[in-house]
């Protein structure tokens, strides 16, 4: 399927000619307008299988390019090239190179979930974008996002201690993504939690935070959550043939 949306034609393909005349009629300027054609030779066969194979990208085959989550979604509203429509088209057609231009913004996704329920196919595409995101990081295209950084430091502390404890999530999410610990909203939300919280509850949080307890018998739980996350891990990397590349 060609791409005819004129806003997805990339300027440095739009040629003119300053001075054009074509039997007898000058057609200098835009009146010469053309689109350079473009050769795509590079196609990763596989990028619609390795975006499948992570989650929430499982249902990218059912897509029959309506266009319906582009049109309800909230940041395509402020940033036309936010195309979630456009992007699946790209990874259902192999065009890794193309998709690679967009890269910088497919993280911008705000998981609102409007695409979702606009979706006729149940594509899910909010799950394709976060997908998408995913495979750029563990491609190496993109750095590590501080929402993937969270993610792993608060799934860390489960596999650790089947508790979490949030005081220690946000000390070590703040100094893994260099920011400082003495922020003004953080310091203002401690203030005002500890305005209200009755004195008991305040104390057995702190102690929380010293002693760390952990889930009584959470170490069979945790060997069997470990193998699990291990296997799914295992059957991602396979999948975007990430050993290949090692
Ligand atoms: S979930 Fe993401 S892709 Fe879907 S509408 Fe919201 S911002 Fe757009
Ligand atoms: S709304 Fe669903 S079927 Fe339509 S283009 Fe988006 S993902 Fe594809």
């Amino acid at each position: 399927m060609p791409i005819h949306e004129k806003s997805l034609i990339r300027p440095e393909n739009l040629k003119t000619h300053d001075k054009l005349v074509l039997d007898g009629v000058d057609v200098s300027g835009h009146w010469s307008t053309f689109i350079e054609p473009r050769v795509v030779t590079d196609y990763n066969e596989k990028l619609e299988d390795e975006i499948a194979a992570l989650p929430g990208g499982e249902n990218i085959h059912r897509c029959w390019q309506c266009g319906a989550c582009t049109n309800s979604c909230t940041v395509n509203a402020v940033n036309p090239d936010f195309n979630p429509r456009y992007w699946i088209y790209l990874i259902r057609t192999g065009m890794e190179s193309e998709l690679l231009r967009d890269k910088d913004i497919i993280w911008q996704c705000v998981s609102c979930h409007k695409c979702t329920y606009a979706c006729p196919r149940d594509v899910l595409p909010e799950g394709v974008m976060k997908a998408t995101a995913h495979w750029l990081e563990l491609k190496g295209h993109t750095p590590k996002s501080k929402s993937m950084i969270f993610d792993e430091e608060f799934t860390e502390q489960v596999f650790e201690t089947g508790k979490i404890e949030e005081g220690r999530v946000i000390r070590r999410f703040f100094a893994k993504t260099g920011q400082p610990l003495l922020q003004d909203w953080l310091l203002e939300m401690v203030k005002r939690v500890a305005r209200r919280l009755p004195f008991k509850q305040g104390l057995l949080m702190g102690l929380a935070t010293l002693f760390r307890p952990r889930t009584r018998g959470w170490a069979g739980a945790r060997a069997a959550i470990t193998e699990y996350v291990e296997e799914q891990q295992g059957r991602q990397r396979k999948a975007l043939r990430l050993e290949e590349t090692r």
